[in-house]
């Protein structure tokens, strides 16, 4: 490739986390002839949300060389390690989702397999008491994994909570160390070229035009680059996820600091709680279309604990993601590109993963078709993926007590969605690729919590009679349960090795 034809001047759009994660990760990953400014406007401020993530933020900073206790003191940060869903298939019930796998697979047989037949034979124990995370979440408790395979404490795995504000702050200061240029002001116009419509540059209110030869739309919701702009659509998938508002507000803590995020549903929607080191992120997720915002800010204050420390925020937000998500010269990272609703963390996930996807397709100044679609297709894969996932959480209730829960479980799913269902329904089995965020274990564990159950057992369990099944299933719940009250405290965890400063 001549000189001539290489990107040397990049312009990041928009400093929320998107803004911020892709200035950093590119200039770590773009050694050398590149220029990136990132334009922000401090009137316009960011989402601020985005307490919760999934294990996957852990490769993301490691690949920055971020010291994980660095980034917790700076963050605010605490652990997470799975997500309790509490009031989701019926009320008065709770289940887990754990980070990391269900005890061990053993043979090249899914654990599950051995778990479904021990149920099938009158085990009552829910398929979270043989996740070590569960057993860590439910005492408060945590040590990083063991690194001797052997243990049923090596295969459990963990992500964070941490402060939205703080981060984008830690990785500004990291980028501007770098070499990032950040331009504040508003944009009030993108200009682009008549001859083949690409973007040229953007002007901000005081007149000056900051020029790129590639530009990354991190703008959020609005989209201004590549949906204003280039008139690239938004598909909306309302029809299945009905979640349009949230409220957010933040308390201080009453309990321990718990280490994973709660997930509460009730008439609309649900309620999350994410604990910080110093604070609670609580918040309501639910649709305009059952219940009106009052309402719901009642409902959301009645039910927190704690000194509510901030002013009620509502964030208004669609579902949905844009049609292409690079198109000309530009690419779309963050709200910019589509939001699935909070309820698994997937956000910050899926910008990172825009990030990577970026860097190993990074184009030459003319952008070729061939590598965008590439792009675009393999970024469509992903969100229909976690769509699917998502939705499987309202499709499978056996709620009936409002029209919201009605509605969810008679509305029709994608079909991708109904054939898992009806796969795992029959033996067990389930749609799972090498390249799928979530993995055999997350659907297993969302499946089963939600009271869909395989209605045999797995026929490659007739093969398998030399395991004595009730020992060793006692023996991995045993384990579990013995290990786990040697190990500190998260408290104590997070005051020895990252206390917020
Ligand atoms: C209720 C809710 C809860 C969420 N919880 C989670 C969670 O737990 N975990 C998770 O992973 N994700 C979560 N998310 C998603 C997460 O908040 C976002 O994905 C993330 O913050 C990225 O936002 P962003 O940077 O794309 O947009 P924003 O934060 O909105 O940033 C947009 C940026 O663009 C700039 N901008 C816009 N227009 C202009 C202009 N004209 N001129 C100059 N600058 C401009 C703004 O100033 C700002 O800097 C949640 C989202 C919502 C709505």
């Amino acid at each position: 490739m001549s000189t001539k034809d290489q990107i040397n001047n990049i312009v990041i759009v928009g400093g929320g986390s998107a803004g911020w994660m892709t200035a950093a990760m590119l200039s770590k990953q773009l050694e050398s002839n590149i220029n990136i400014t990132l334009v922000e406007s401090d009137n316009i401020g960011t989402v601020g949300v985005g307490e919760a993530t999934i294990p996957p933020i852990k490769t993301f900073n490691r690949l920055l060389g971020i010291d994980e206790n660095d980034f917790l003191k700076h963050c605010n940060g605490s652990i997470k390690l799975g997500i309790s869903f509490e009031n989701w298939p019926e009320k008065n019930h709770q289940y887990f989702h754990p980070f990391g796998r269900f005890a061990v697979d053993f043979d090249y047989i899914p654990f599950s397999y051995f778990w479904n037949k021990h149920r099938a034979a009158g085990d009552q124990k829910p398929l979270q008491e043989y996740a070590s995370a569960w057993h860590l979440a439910k005492n408060n408790k945590f040590s990083l994994p063991s690194n001797d395979k052997k243990s049923l404490f090596s295969g459990f795995d963990y992500a964070y909570h941490f402060d939205a504000g703080l981060y984008a702050n830690y990785l500004r200061r990291y980028s501007e160390k770098l070499g990032v240029k950040r331009q504040e002001g508003k944009i009030t116009q993108v200009n682009t070229h008549a001859k083949n419509g690409f973007i040229s540059s953007v002007t901000l209110a005081n007149g000056k035009n900051v020029t790129g030869d590639f530009f990354i739309d991190c703008s959020g919701g609005s989209a201004l680059l590549l949906g204003k702009t280039l008139g690239v659509k938004f598909i909306d998938w309302s029809n299945n996820l009905l979640c349009n508002r949230a409220i957010a507000v933040q308390t201080s803590h009453v309990k321990p600091i718990s280490p994973y995020t709660r997930s509460i549903a009730n008439t609309s929607g649900w309620q999350w709680r994410i604990p910080l080191q110093t604070r609670m992120g609580n918040g309501s997720v639910h649709s305009s279309e059952f219940i009106d915002e009052q309402t719901a800010m009642d409902d959301l204050i009645s039910a927190i604990d704690g000194e509510v420390l901030s002013e009620p925020r509502v964030i208004n937000f669609n579902v949905g993601r844009r049609e292409k998500f690079w198109h000309k010269n530009c690419v779309a990272i963050g709200l910019s590109a589509g939001f699935l609703e909070p309820l698994e963390s997937t956000s910050l996930h899926l910008i990172q993963r825009a990030i990577m996807r970026l860097i190993s397709h990074f184009p030459n100044k003319h952008c070729d078709e061939i590598n965008a679609k590439q792009f675009n297709n393999l970024t469509t894969v992903e969100y229909e993926h976690i769509r699917d996932f998502i939705i499987l959480h309202y499709k499978a209730t056996q709620r009936d007590d409002s029209e919201f829960w009605r509605y969810c479980q008679h509305m029709a799913i994608p079909d991708s969605l109904q054939h898992q269902i009806e796969l795992f329904s029959s033996h067990g089995h389930l749609n799972v690729d090498s390249s799928d965020l979530f993995k055999q274990d997350n659907w297993l564990a969302v499946l089963t919590g939600q009271n869909i159950f395989p209605e045999s057992v797995a026929p490659i369990m007739a093969y398998k009679q030399k395991i004595n099944l009730p020992k060793t299933m006692d023996s991995f719940h045993y384990v579990m349960t013995e290990t786990v009250k040697k190990l500190p405290s998260h408290d104590e965890y997070l005051k020895q090795h990252c206390l917020f400063q």
